[in-house]
C-alpha cells in the first residue's frame, strides 16, 4: 500500500499524508488529502503529477475520543 502510486482523477483511497511527485518543475513535497475526493491535476504539470501515500491520518471527527465532542457542537459524526 505504501508504495502505491496514484495519478489525477484516481479516487483517494484513504485520508492521509501524500508525497507529491511533480514532473520537472518542483521538488517532492507532502500534502494532506482526504478520502472521498479524487486526486487533482497540477496547475503546472497537469496529469504528469503523481501521489504516493506516506501515512494514513484519519480526520479527527472519526476518532473515537473526539467524535462526541464534534457531535456536541452540532456536527454530524460519521
Ligand atoms: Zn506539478
Amino acid at each position: 500500500m505504501a508504495d502505491e502510486v496514484f495519478q489525477p482523477a484516481d479516487p483517494v483511497p484513504e485520508s492521509g499524508v501524500y508525497q507529491v511527485q511533480h514532473y520537472r518543475h518542483r521538488l517532492y513535497h507532502e500534502v494532506t488529502i482526504l478520502h472521498g475526493s479524487a486526486f487533482p491535476l497540477c496547475s503546472e504539470c497537469g496529469t504528469n503529477v503523481r501521489f504516493r501515500l506516506v501515512r494514513t491520518a484519519p480526520p479527527i471527527e472519526l476518532d473515537r475520543n473526539f467524535s462526541n465532542v464534534s457531535r456536541m457542537k452540532g456536527h454530524v459524526a460519521r
